[in-house]
């Protein structure tokens, strides 16, 4: 099938590489020049794992294009809307601007027949406020709200393979001629066994955001956990294996530490909380304001944490932090809470060394101030104080001998609960965790 793929950021350029890799022909559409250059050369123009020896393998089929212009959009049936629904400066709720673009400029070229397949993350209603637009242009257009459950650091494995695919549809029926056409464009995925569900629009929508919300606040509950296990002298990691156990509890989502941050998460919340009081259903969100007040807690948590580690005050003590991203396998820093940690810091009075494998550079586009390393080891040089943030597998396995020799101080504070901290004592360190003794 012809497809399109319209914005290419951590969401689209994934899913026109994979789409590419199932057979399609695909042409992805982006208004930032230096991405779409980067990407018609196989060049992944961010870091997720396996994209780039994807992209080159399907731009050597021919299968696969990219172009800054919207014209090329001609000639595909089916075409994913994939732009950013940021949050808004200075308020809650989404910011539509781009997936209103977005469809605007798309619309003049569709075709009897043609899809529009919304993937990006939007307060539910705006799916069918733009298929009324799509209709009174081209009555014979569809829309189909698809939303996208990718994690980064597993996104390509999660577009080829998801665990689940979600249709809105206008009718919310499986005999929607949309639905049949999306059929085929996975079909691969649902022969291996991919579940997918047929829904109305609105619940597509809300499917994505509850889903997120649902996430976050397993994360705010058990850092809330910390916080009483702080305050009793208990051991978080251990409660959440114990309550883990439990099945229909679980243990994912249970790990206690500085908190969710990332391009979707905080932002989805908020966009959720703005939208339900548009709707006039505030009282059913509420909670997810202290969902949110939890997380952003556990930031401050930290520097105080960091302080005390310092024996009193941050002025001039020399801290090493490990990890920009904000989660491992991403070089994503969007609302990182590594890196927000980092900056109160350094506010603070302290000088800080930042050390990421992958998240440097866009690091230091949003907080040049600090100061980054890419070597852990020459990071660590010195440091009177070592805070762990983003748990990447190389901070996991250091060892806390080596570590030891090149430090002035020996304090670590582990903030994902990453590291076994009896081994670290045993190797002399101060250590500290978050909801641990
Ligand atoms: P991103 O910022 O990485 O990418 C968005 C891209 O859209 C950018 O490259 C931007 O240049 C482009 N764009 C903006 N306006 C455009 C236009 N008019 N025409 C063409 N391109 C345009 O954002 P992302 O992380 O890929 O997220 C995209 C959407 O997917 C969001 O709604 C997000 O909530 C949702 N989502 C993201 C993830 C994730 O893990 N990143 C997962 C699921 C859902």
């Amino acid at each position: 099938m012809r497809i399109s793929v319209i914005g290419c950021g951590y969401l689209g350029a994934v899913h026109a590489a994979c789409m590419a890799k199932l057979g399609h022909e695909v042409t992805g559409v982006d208004v930032d020049e230096r991405k779409i250059s980067e990407l018609s050369s196989a060049r992944a123009p961010f870091f997720e794992p396996g994209l780039e020896e994807l992209l080159r393998e399907v731009q050597a089929t021919g299968r696969l294009s990219f172009t800054t212009d919207i014209a090329a959009v001609k000639g595909s049936s089916v075409h994913f809307i994939c732009v950013g629904t940021p949050q808004k400066d200075g308020e809650n709720g989404a910011d539509l601007t781009y997936v209103d673009a977005a469809a605007g400029e798309l619309i003049p070229y569709l075709n009897d027949g043609d899809v529009v397949v919304g993937k990006s993350t939007v307060p539910v209603g705006t799916a069918a406020r733009l298929a009324k637009i799509v209709r009174e242009v081209q009555p014979e257009a569809h829309l189909l709200w698809n939303p996208e459950f990718l994690r980064e650091g597993h996104a390509v494995a999660d577009t080829l393979q998801p665990d689940r695919f979600v249709y809105g549809v206008e009718n919310g029926s499986e005999d929607h001629h949309a639905v049949q056409v999306l059929d085929k464009v996975y079909a691969v995925a649902l022969e291996a066994g991919s579940p997918r569900l047929v829904t109305d629009l609105p619940t597509a929508e809300l499917v994505k955001t509850a889903a997120n919300s649902f996430l976050a606040t397993k994360i705010s509950f058990i850092n809330a956990m910390a916080e009483l296990c702080e305050a009793a002298g208990a051991d978080v990691t251990l409660l959440a294996d114990a309550i883990g156990m439990d099945d229909r509890i679980g243990r994912k989502f249970l790990n206690a530490g500085i908190g969710f941050g990332g391009g979707c998460l905080p932002k989805d919340i908020r966009a959720f909380m703005a939208r339900a009081g548009e709707l006039g259903a505030d009282q059913a969100l509420t909670f997810l304001r202290e969902v949110d007040a939890i997380n952003m807690r556990r930031r401050t948590r930290v520097v105080e944490l960091t302080r005390e580690l310092c024996g009193g005050s941050l002025l001039g003590q020399r801290i090493t932090v490990l990890g920009a991203a904000f989660k491992p396998e991403s070089d994503d820093v969007r609302d990182s809470p590594a890196l927000s940690i980092a900056a109160q810091l350094q506010l603070q009075g302290a000088v800080v060394t930042v050390s990421d494998p992958e998240a440097l550079k866009n690091a230091a586009r949003r907080f040049p101030e600090l100061h980054y390393e890419k070597s852990t080891e020459v990071a660590l040089r010195r440091a009177d104080a070592v805070l762990l943030l983003t748990e990447w597998t190389e901070y996991r396995d250091l060892d806390p001998y080596e570590a030891a020799t090149l430090v002035s101080a020996t304090r670590i504070l582990d903030g994902r609960n990453a590291l076994n901290s009896n081994k670290w004592r045993a190797a002399g360190w101060t250590f500290r965790g978050l909801g641990r003794p």
